[in-house]
């Protein structure tokens, strides 16, 4: 890479990781700000060609790196993700996430700044986890996440949470309709369709909601036969009332 990166986005297709990345150039100007999309090759149509939309949006360069896929991922583990067990998040966004810095961090032979997308009020846990971090203060990758290895702040790697105050409504508020269409369609959140360690109600209205979501109701249940075990946690398939609950990982739901 020949310019020299000031701010690395993590973009997942999402309007928190959307926004972040338009905070990001506003203060860095496009040409020192990248974006990083992890592709879990798990993820709607309508994200890919989010993606691509905001390249020309914004005249910004945004790489994608992949290390697999979640049903691969599923496969080796004997598997499905659950809120407590994320391997597919350890081994396609962070790990990726932290090999792609550390090798820029390397190539240019400087350190750079990680925005990442994550909101406070998305969970009593992130308000919990993280209810000392302050928006504009920069912190080492493993403070902010535990997985992320102590070398990278030694290699000038620093993460920071520019929008960890705002509201939902801030972030649309800054977007308008630069949005991922997938909100107009209903669906609250993007990333893999549907993220597997979520809700079952949740994953029950993603492989409802068109085509491509009965596309992925199908490759799962390919994989659910050949482990012995459903995706659904609810032994009823999923229940609307108590499981509705979303994926709230926010490495993955950006
Ligand atoms: S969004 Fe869900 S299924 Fe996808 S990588 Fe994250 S935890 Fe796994």
């Amino acid at each position: 890479m020949s310019k020299i990166v000031k701010c690395l986005v993590p973009v997942s297709g999402g309007k928190d990781s959307q926004v972040c990345l338009e905070l990001a150039i506003e203060k860095f100007g496009s040409d020192s700000v990248i974006g990083l999309f992890c592709d879990t090759q798990f993820e709607h149509p309508l994200t890919y060609e989010h993606i691509e939309k905001m390249k020309g949006m914004y005249g910004v360069e945004i790489i994608t790196r992949s290390d697999g896929d979640v049903l691969s991922e599923c496969r080796k583990r004997k598997r499905f993700p659950s809120d407590n067990v994320r391997f597919c998040t350890n081994h396609l966004k962070i790990r990726v996430t932290k090999n792609f810095c550390a090798w820029l961090a390397k190539n240019q032979g400087d350190g750079f700044e990680v925005w990442y997308g994550m909101r406070r009020k998305e969970s009593h846990g992130r308000a919990k986890r993280y209810e000392h971090t302050i928006d504009d203060e920069l912190y080492p990758p493993h403070i902010i996440l535990a997985n992320y290895p102590k070398y990278l702040e030694k290699m000038g790697v620093m993460f920071r949470l520019p929008i960890c105050d705002w509201h939902e409504r801030d972030v649309y508020e800054k977007l308008g309709d630069k949005v991922n269409p997938l909100y107009s369609k209903g669906f609250d959140r993007v990333g893999c369709f549907p993220c597997l360690a979520g809700g079952d109600g949740f994953k029950d209205i993603a492989f409802n909601l068109d085509d491509f979501g009965r596309e992925q109701r199908e490759r799962v249940r390919v994989v659910e036969k050949e482990l012995g075990k459903s995706v659904f946690t609810s032994k009823r398939g999923y229940q609307k009332d108590n499981e509705n609950q979303l994926s709230l990982c926010f490495v993955c739901q950006i």
